[in-house]
Formats: C-alpha cells, sequence, structure tokens
C-alpha cells in the first residue's frame, strides 16, 4: 500500500505492478475515509501533501 502525492503515482503504481505482479487500485484520499486508518502527513516518497491511495 503507497500513500503519494500526484508527482509520485506512477512511481508507485510501477512498485506495487513490480511486488504484486497486478495493478493497483487507486483511490483519492478525499473521497474515502477509514474508521481505524488515518492517512499519513506525508507521500511515500516524498515530503509533499500525499493525494492517492494505491493499494
Ligand atoms: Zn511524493
Amino acid at each position: 500500500m503507497y500513500v503519494v502525492c500526484r508527482e509520485h503515482l506512477e512511481e508507485a503504481i510501477d512498485e506495487f505492478v513490480d511486488v504484486y505482479e497486478m495493478p493497483p487500485d487507486i483511490y483519492k484520499l478525499n473521497d474515502i475515509t477509514f474508521t481505524k486508518w488515518t492517512a499519513p502527513a506525508t507521500c511515500d516518497f516524498c515530503d509533499k501533501h500525499p493525494i492517492y491511495l494505491v493499494v
């Protein structure tokens, strides 16, 4: 699972495909809420505010 900014979305997808050998589902963080999960404050690849969840 990756939480990434717009610039690192492609990178996260590439890594996901490498690891899981299948395409990920991509969600916008604004569109989803998890009761037991709070989105990290920063992208997994940089310090920017994340936009997408790649799972
Ligand atoms: Zn980033």
